[in-house]
């Protein structure tokens, strides 16, 4: 990870994150990765994590929380889904190995996801402020957080915790289907594409993520017990900690995100 541009351009070379993730480029590319200029919003500066079980719907509610804060949602999970897209000769030996704990549904060594981070020192200093999404996952991720945010002399606004019993989740992520093209989700129950296996947005092919299929859903849950459900301590010790039931529908879900930030 010495050279943080040559990486950055090895894992995008001859891809198209930049085009499909423009507004998140120094997410996606790190060091090398330009976004366009952020002001800082006329109100409150937002800079939020969301904590929650795999399939709490923390994705869908950070892109929620997006429109209405003009902050970025930065989520480590998509930083290794666009890694994905690439040849496998394009990804770095870290990256291949952090796509291979990923399809099985396990954690990728916090050394790697910890660098990555860093390297997107940037985004976390935006002046937009930040919804990060999938980050910390473990005791130790916190810490290196904690680390940065002092570094960079900033504060948390607050740790949407989004809770939810297993049983749903297990549900909501066996429904779960993603575009490969646009990557828009839908839910074979609650938001069905207009056809079948279609995108209703682009057209593009919609697949189950590998880390959807049912025996990665147990591992990873297996691994949110373990390794990231102590983090609610963690926040709540620090008077971080906002529990926001993730039952019922996205847009109920967010009506109470909503109340519990006062927005
Ligand atoms: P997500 O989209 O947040 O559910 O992340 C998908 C997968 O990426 C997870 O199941 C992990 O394999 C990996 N991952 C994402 N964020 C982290 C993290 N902070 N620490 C370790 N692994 C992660």
């Amino acid at each position: 990870m010495s050279n943080i541009r040559e990486r950055a351009e090895s894992e995008t070379k001859g891809h198209s994150i930049m085009n499909t993730h423009g507004e998140r480029a120094a997410w996606f590319l790190g060091g090398a990765g330009v976004c366009p200029p952020v002001a800082a919003p006329a109100g409150k500066i937002y800079r939020l994590l969301l904590l929650g079980p795999p399939g709490s719907g923390k994705g869908t509610q950070a892109e929620h929380l997006k429109e209405a804060l003009n902050a970025c949602h930065l989520s480590m999970g998509d930083i290794f889904r666009a890694a994905q897209e690439l040849d496998e000769e394009d990804r770095t030996p870290a990256m291949r190995e952090a796509l291979s704990a990923m399809s099985e549904g396990r954690l990728v060594a916090d050394a790697t996801v910890i660098a990555l981070l860093r390297e997107r020192v940037r985004c976390v200093a935006c002046p937009g402020g930040f919804l990060l999404d999938g980050f910390p996952r473990t005791l130790a991720q916190a810490h290196a957080l904690e680390g940065i945010l002092r570094e960079q002399r900033l504060d948390l606004t607050a740790v949407l915790y989004y809770d939810a019993p297993h049983e749903d989740i297990v549900r909501r992520i066996s429904g779960r289907l993603t575009c490969r093209q646009c990557k828009s989700v839908y839910h074979l129950e609650h938001n069905p594409p207009p056809s079948p296996g279609k995108c209703g947005v682009c057209g593009g092919e919609l697949y189950r993520r590998p880390d959807d299929q049912p025996e990665a859903v147990w591992v990873r849950l297996r691994a949110y017990e373990r390794s990231t459900a102590p983090l609610v301590a963690y926040y709540e010790e620090r008077g971080l900690l906002r529990t926001i039931p993730a039952v019922g529908k996205p847009g109920e879900v967010f009506e109470r995100t909503r109340k519990c930030l006062g927005l």
